[in-house]
């Protein structure tokens, strides 16, 4: 499963382009389809804007920073969900307004993005891309006509906008960053030698050598300008919904996300795991990458050794390979090769982030199995997916699920495997006991923060957790200035 993108932006800075495509390599997780930065340049009153499909090695070398003057800049990598992968989808999207070029990035998905792009398009606007993101610059370019400032034009967009977005963007030489009313998706600030920062995750900050200040509340609008930040409440506050998967799958684990560890989150799941679905076994292993820190935590709760048991070759990427079963299993083992000295003979606990349609599953346990395993008892730490996602993951359509498809017994036969348990639901909130927000879950439970497209105002309304430590309080107005605000 993938997820949509990774935004960053640096205000004031030396080198802004280059700390920016630096920030971006730390974000490629995101997103690997395409990258992007757009700089303003004060000498010019200009932005300037590289962007292609690829990855930020493949997009940008010496010469594109020359051509990227300026020291404010936004930056994106693209993983598409809406908006097929071609270069006019890739961002930053520059939209032209009265007030001057909009540079806009974005991740997240719009829950209404067709209705509005319909009611745009019936007032005469013709659209370039069939990306959401472009249905903001819209939203926004025709707000800033109504009101001729860049808050207040967000304010109402946001009153018009459902889903996730964490936006970053240059107006001229003000940079402002967003994040929606439950706050789905991550946005922090930090600051880089007293300038500030934006990034979707704190280890784009680290990358940077800055220091995390902290996390956007639901709804806020921050401002930078003239060397000044002010923080606005861009929409209805809330408790906030973030997407749970970033700490199950989608966030780096050296990042922290509204107060909770990312990793801490990975070692607590493998723990509830372990509590929830005890089984006799002689090793716990997880599989690469993102299962192995919830195998550990596994390890911790059961008592069971942890143990490596996988080899994965980092260079096989994107391959011809169809996608038939056999093929699908030369793949596999094409990624990941079992240690077969640490594996032969054991029963083992196979501990995943989680299962999504189950095409690969069966061939990993195939692959321990022949290597002389005993026995592979499957520990996925995450419950079942029975939704879809309308908020920006690329969660397939719900026949496609297996926890759709087949019952326990079913799955547990197809993939294989001795035995198959999943993270149950009513532990998921306990994995991140120290966020500031509420989550989002609702591809496991089907309750969402907005109804689904369509029925606007009809779904449940209200995040499944309520925060475990109340968000700060955000008033209107305007906050000190960045320096003091630190
Ligand atoms: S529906 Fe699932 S994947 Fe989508 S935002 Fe909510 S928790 Fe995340």
């Amino acid at each position: 499963m993938h997820e949509e993108c990774g935004v960053f932006g640096a205000y004031g800075l030396a080198s802004a382009a280059e700390r920016t495509a630096i920030a971006l390599y730390a974000l490629q997780h995101r997103g690997q389809e395409g990258c992007g930065i757009a700089t303003y340049d004060e000498k010019s009153a200009a932005i300037h804007m590289v962007k292609n499909l690829g990855q930020v090695k493949d997009v940008f070398g010496p010469k594109d920073f020359l051509a990227l003057p300026g020291d404010k800049a936004v930056g994106h990598v693209r993983y598409s969900t809406t908006g097929g992968n071609l270069p006019r989808n890739t961002q930053p999207m520059l939209a032209g307004t009265r007030e001057g070029t909009l540079a806009l990035v974005h991740n997240g998905n719009l829950s209404n993005a067709a209705a509005l792009r319909e009611a745009l398009e019936a007032k005469g606007l013709i659209f370039q891309t069939d990306s959401d993101t472009e249905v903001i610059a819209y939203l926004l370019a025709g707000e800033l006509i109504r009101t001729k400032d860049i808050v207040a034009a967000l304010q109402a967009a946001m009153g018009q906008m459902e889903g996730s977005y964490s936006l970053v963007m240059l107006l001229g030489g003000t940079m402002l960053a967003v994040r929606d009313p439950f706050g789905m998706r991550p946005l922090c600030m930090g600051e880089v030698d007293g300038n500030p920062v934006f990034a979707s995750e704190s280890c784009a900050i680290s990358a940077v050598r800055g220091r995390f200040v902290r996390d956007l509340r639901p709804g806020e609008i921050v401002r930078v300008q003239d060397g000044k930040l002010d923080a606005f409440l861009g929409g209805k506050r809330s408790s906030g919904a973030l997407c749970i998967f970033e700490h199950i799958y989608f966030a780096r684990p050296d990042s922290v996300i509204d107060g909770q560890s990312v990793y801490e989150a990975r070692l607590r799941a493998g723990r509830i795991a372990a509590e929830s679905h005890p089984v006799e076994a002689d090793l716990v292993v997880g599989v690469p990458n993102s299962g192995l820190i919830a195998a550990i935590g596994y390890a911790e709760g059961s008592g069971i050794p942890y143990g490596e048991a996988f080899v994965m070759n980092r260079y096989v990427g994107r391959t011809f390979i169809e996608p038939t079963q056999e093929m699908r299993a030369l793949k596999v083992g094409l990624k990941l090769s079992v240690l077969r000295q640490a594996v032969a003979g054991k029963r083992l606990v196979m501990v995943e982030d989680s299962l999504v349609r189950a095409t690969t599953t069966d061939q990993v346990v195939a692959l321990l199995k022949r290597a002389g395993a005993t026995e592979v008892h499957v520990r996925i730490c995450a419950p079942p997916f029975l939704y879809p996602c309308y908020f920006g993951t690329d969660v397939p359509s719900r026949e496609l699920l297996a926890s759709v498809r087949w019952s326990n017994e079913e799955l547990t036969r197809h993939i294989g495997a001795d035995s198959l348990r999943f993270l149950p639901l009513e532990r998921l909130g306990e994995i991140a006991p120290n966020s500031a927000l509420g989550f989002c879950e609702g591809c496991f439970s089907g309750q969402y923060p907005y109804g689904p497209p369509g029925l606007r105002g009809q779904g449940a309304a209200v995040p499944p957790h309520a925060p475990r430590k109340e968000a700060a309080n955000l008033a209107h107005g305007t906050h000190p200035p960045f320096s003091s605000a630190l």
